[in-house]
């Protein structure tokens, strides 16, 4: 990953602090919104080759984990940077509330049947990362069981990634005044009222402790391999330029190649 990138990338053994962090930053970016529009768009197109050569290749694997507070924009940025790439390998799954059947098993059991195939691309909008985030702060099972999940959840990425898989994981970060604009946009605008849910109240309330809840998450279990990367998202031009960048970096590492011909396709002749 280049230096410029790095801004972002939670150095693994950090302590995060989000109060010290800027939510309108926009140091990866100097031109203006129209000039972004133009970048975001070539960026869009190296991503969609890449990922192109990455399903013909067949063999790696990427996971892209999309975390954040309502209206940060999750949805969104799943849509603007996957925009031009095939659906054949690129998978979407958002975790929800777990169903009956999901409570019954471990907190994994439902996140794991969805880790990436081959050649494929997996976004999880909301993931693993919830156990420990709404969990904790609704208090939904004992400390004890939270705070022993930081390990597990390190040692499954790491699994992954021994096995294979690549993983890079956002926190779209807005402030909270930004989320009141955004709530407040759900309540007025006609086609966004069905985004809004009055469960989104009570969650708000609780935003010191979800962000306390997000700085522990964060400082355990960014690796070197499975590193968080924290995007100032009040400007949403700029947080879906950011993760564009970073996932066409990601995808420009793992330099997917067309796999080899097979032998002899210069002899065949067709009718
Ligand atoms: P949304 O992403 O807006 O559709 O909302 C999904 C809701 O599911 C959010 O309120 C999450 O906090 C909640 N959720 C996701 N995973 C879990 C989980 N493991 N336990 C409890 N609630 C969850
Ligand atoms: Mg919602």
């Amino acid at each position: 990953m280049s230096k410029k990138l790095d801004i972002y990338r939670v150095k693994e053994g950090d302590k995060v602090s989000l109060s010290k962090l800027n939510t309108t930053d926009d140091a990866l970016f100097d031109g203006d919104k129209d000039e972004a529009t133009t970048k975001l768009d070539e960026i869009r197109d190296d991503i969609a080759e890449l990922q192109g050569r990455l399903y013909a290749e067949g063999k790696q694997r990427l996971l892209v984990v999309l975390q954040a507070m309502d209206t940060a924009g999750k949805d969104s940025t799943i849509r603007d940077v996957f925009k031009e790439t095939n659906p054949n390998g690129v998978h979407v799954v958002a975790f929800g509330r777990p169903s009956s059947e999901e409570l019954a098993h471990d907190y994994l059991w439902r996140v794991h049947q969805h880790a990436p195939i081959k050649g494929g691309i997996q976004i999880f909008n909301r993931s693993h990362y919830e156990d420990v985030l709404v969990v904790r702060v609704s208090e939904l099972v004992p400390d004890k069981q939270w705070k022993r999940r930081y390990g597990h959840i390190r040692a499954w990425e790491q699994m992954l990634i021994d096995e294979g898989t690549t993983i890079v994981k956002f926190f779209l970060n807005i402030s909270k005044d930004e989320q009141k604009e955004r709530l407040q946009e759900r309540l007025d605008v006609r086609e966004k009222n069905w985004k809004f849910e009055t469960g989104d109240i009570a969650v708000r309330a609780r935003w010191d402790d979800y962000m306390e809840a997000y700085e522990d998450a964060m400082s355990q279990t960014s690796t070197e391999q499975a590193p968080w990367h924290i995007i100032p998202s009040d400007k949403r031009w700029y947080r879906k330029l950011a993760v564009a960048e970073i996932v066409r970096e990601t995808l420009r590492d793992l330099d997917p190649q067309f796999p080899p011909p097979e032998v002899g396709l210069d002899q065949i002749v067709l009718d």
